[in-house]
């Protein structure tokens, strides 16, 4: 229809070539000093990340999946246990919990797209240990009803913030509310390195010195090995190209935020459209927007309609739910989540979109309107 260059959904190479001077030079820095296990680079990192969340631990580990596992693992989770989580996340967040031993029980979520507390308080056995929050899209889920579920229970939490970093609830991070938080550096997110990554903060000096065994062969500061561990620790050439890519991340957020805004204010009359909750919708939420995710009726015409018209769009995980896995067991019908995987996709979302790619989405989404009555 028009000579209008494509928007893919993501752009990797866009991204790159913008700070491809910078970021060459860091890879030569790092590389010239072959400091490539557990180095300097990798404790800055730790540490602007402690600084940045206000949490005591951080550590570098492979990837969010393996800081999913090792915090588990570390805070005593396993075989007879049951840990609550959504079926509307990455089918990560539940191999976790499976993958320690435990059974992922899965919960309904709300209106805004996160976990539903009341569907969690459903939930509950006496073998339930733990609540999973999953800080999805970029948002943090309401944890004033998480957390008084998990006092009135006895319960941990423990956040799977892959999705989060930077958002809060009421002035606090997501991933340091429970026990311990962990966050993905999958290049996709929104501090994403060239390859996995992830990372796992706690306040608890238990669970921090068995993490800390953990992603190292149980070996402690002598290099002895003094318990049974892995090996799962952030490469320090992530960990530098990641150090770099922080010192700008409070702007690229912002940048994400006014992408949510220009949306927000562009589609917001379409009735056919459910927007995710704006920038300035709450108080108490502060979104990073890793995602911007919304629904729509006519969901499948309207993403053909973009497609023809060379924007990308993609629905998470393939269009799949958690409970929507039978290969893995799960036989719940979970008729919130489902009519939400009618809906849903994404728009694009990401630092290297200009202004004018914006309007010119959203110009096509009120001509597929027009045209569609
Ligand atoms: C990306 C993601 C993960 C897994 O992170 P990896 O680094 O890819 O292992 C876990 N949970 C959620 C919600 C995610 O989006």
């Amino acid at each position: 229809m028009s000579a209008a260059p494509a928007i893919p959904f993501f752009n990797y190479p866009a991204m790159f070539k913008r700070d491809e001077d910078k970021i060459m030079s860091v890879l030569r820095d790092v590389l010239g000093r072959g400091a490539f296990i557990l180095q300097k680079d990798l404790e800055e990192f730790e540490g602007n990340l402690r600084d940045y969340l206000g949490v005591k631990y951080a550590f570098g580990v492979a990837d969010g999946t393996n800081a999913l596992i090792l915090g588990l693992k570390a805070a005593g989770i396993g075989p007879g246990d049951e840990v609550i989580v959504p079926s509307h996340t990455y089918i990560a967040s539940a191999a976790s919990i499976h993958l320690v031993g435990a059974k992922p029980v899965l919960a309904e979520m709300s209106p805004d797209h996160m976990l539903d507390p009341f569907s969690v308080e459903s939930k509950i056995t006496d073998r339930t240990a733990a609540i999973m929050p999953v800080q999805l899209n970029g948002r943090t889920c309401d944890m004033d009803a998480l957390q008084t579920i998990a006092d009135q229970n006895d319960l941990l939490i423990v956040e799977d913030a892959a999705q989060g970093l930077g958002s809060k609830f009421k002035g606090k991070c997501a991933g340091t509310f429970g026990a311990f938080g962990t966050f993905s550096f999958y290049p996709a997110k929104v501090l994403g390195s060239f390859g996995d990554g992830g990372a796992i903060v706690t306040n608890d000096d238990r669970i921090a010195r068995e993490v800390s065994l953990l992603r190292d062969h149980g070996r402690d500061e002598t290099g002895r090995v003094i318990a049974w561990g892995t090996n799962s620790r952030l490469d320090n050439v992530q960990a530098a190209v990641l150090l770099h890519k922080f010192k700008t991340y409070d702007k690229d957020v912002e940048r994400r935020r006014e992408i949510a805004g220009k949306y927000d204010n562009a589609l917001s009359g379409i009735n056919d459209i459910t927007l995710p909750p704006g920038p300035d919708g709450d108080p108490r939420h502060f979104d990073v927007y890793q995602n911007y995710e919304i629904e729509a009726g006519r969901r499948d015409a309207l993403r053909q309609f973009l497609t023809d018209n060379g924007v990308g769009t993609l629905i998470q995980w393939g269009g799949t739910a958690v409970h929507m896995h039978h290969e893995l067991g799960f036989v719940e019908s979970m008729p919130v989540t489902d009519k939400f995987f009618e809906r849903c996709f994404m728009l694009p979302m990401h630092t290297a979109l200009s202004d004018s790619e914006v309007d010119r989405i959203c110009d096509l989404i009120h001509g597929f309107y027009r045209q569609a009555g």
